[in-house]
């Protein structure tokens, strides 16, 4: 899907590094080829990880709570980031990796035998493995079983409005706020990744945020108020926002894990700039995990790790005040 021939080459069009490829060429994301002049996707129905995970752990906090989502992934990814958790199987081709065979019907068809509410495409980046989330989601959303997009929202417009027809849900994660950092950090653009949200929020999508804060990355509380304001002013009060916790990894083993003070600044800088839905994660026994109701301020889930212990939530409204919250209950 969004090829195009080019004197140069096949061209790509669907991320934003549009990648140009030769005969024989592997792309940018490890899992496209040229081969006997057309451009292929080797991930297609070729997942080297398959789960079941809770919908929290994407993480989504305002979309069906305590369901499961059946979770694939394949190799490859159009990013390079420096933290990367998942960079076994995202820095790899799907020719290196140990895969299953299922095609998207079998990715119903288990979801369903496993009683999952949702298909998450997740774990590496689902923008290089496009055409599988698609026709997977296409006959999941026929099913009625629900589609999440966990991403790092590099993907260019038409490709994604595309998308937004048939997913559900999506968490995005807005790795920096500055040009400089996310080229340094990520190898690529900030701007698309705004764009992206925007796109999302607009298609009636439900949206979850997540950043997170690296020490001496992404850390600076100046930058952090930024990106908060920005949220704030262009329609994003409403959307939850998931400031993680870094432990080191990959090419970032030498930095520290983030310390929980700058995760609770960042928390309270969020909430100054009239972020409604704040949450802290990846911190076990510190983490700022419960939702609270934004005009009477009581706790209306209360979640334990990946649990929830409470839903004072009913028809999408506060069981005390019934101011209503924003987000898929059931
Ligand atoms: S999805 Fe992969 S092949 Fe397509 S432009 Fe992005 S990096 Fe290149």
């Amino acid at each position: 899907m969004y090829q195009e021939e080019t004197a140069r080459g096949i061209m790509c069009r669907i991320c934003p590094n549009e990648c140009v490829l030769k005969e024989g060429e592997l792309s940018k994301c490890n899992n496209r080829k040229v081969h006997n002049s057309k451009l292929y996707t080797m991930a297609y129905g070729n997942p080297c990880s398959v789960n079941i995970d809770p919908v929290e752990k994407k993480p989504l906090y305002h979309f069906l709570p305590g369901s499961k989502a059946f979770s694939i992934a394949t190799a490859g990814c159009n990013l390079v980031c420096l933290n990367c958790q998942n960079w076994t199987i995202s820095q790899t081709s799907p020719d290196k990796t140990r895969n299953i065979d299922l095609m998207p019907e079998a990715v119903v068809e288990e979801s369903i035998k496993n009683k999952c509410e949702s298909i998450a495409y997740t774990y590496s980046e689902p923008v290089t493995f496009y055409e599988y989330v698609f026709e997977t989601a296409t006959l999941a959303r026929n099913s009625g079983i629900k589609n999440i997009f966990k991403s790092n929202g590099y993907i260019n417009r038409e490709p994604l409005k595309k998308l937004c027809t048939v997913i559900d849900a999506a968490n995005i994660d807005l790795k920096a706020f500055s040009e400089g950092t996310y080229l340094k950090l990520t190898g690529g653009k900030l701007q698309p990744v705004l764009d992206s949200l925007k796109i999302i929020k607009d298609s009636g999508v439900w949206l979850e945020i997540t950043n997170l804060i690296i020490p001496d990355w992404t850390d600076n509380l100046d930058d952090i108020r930024m990106m908060c304001k920005w949220l704030s002013e262009n329609g994003f009060k409403n959307t939850p926002l998931h400031l993680s916790r870094f432990y080191p990894l990959h090419k970032l083993e030498q930095l520290p894990p983030t310390p929980v003070e700058i995760l609770n600044s960042a928390f309270r800088t969020a909430s100054e700039e009239g972020l409604k839905y704040v949450y802290t994660g990846n911190s076990p026994g510190n983490e700022i995990s419960n939702t609270k109701c934004p005009s009477c301020n009581t706790e209306i889930v209360v979640r334990q790790g990946y649990r929830i212990a409470t839903n004072n939530i009913s028809g999408g409204k506060c069981k005390k005040c019934g101011n209503k919250i924003d987000g898929v209950w059931n």
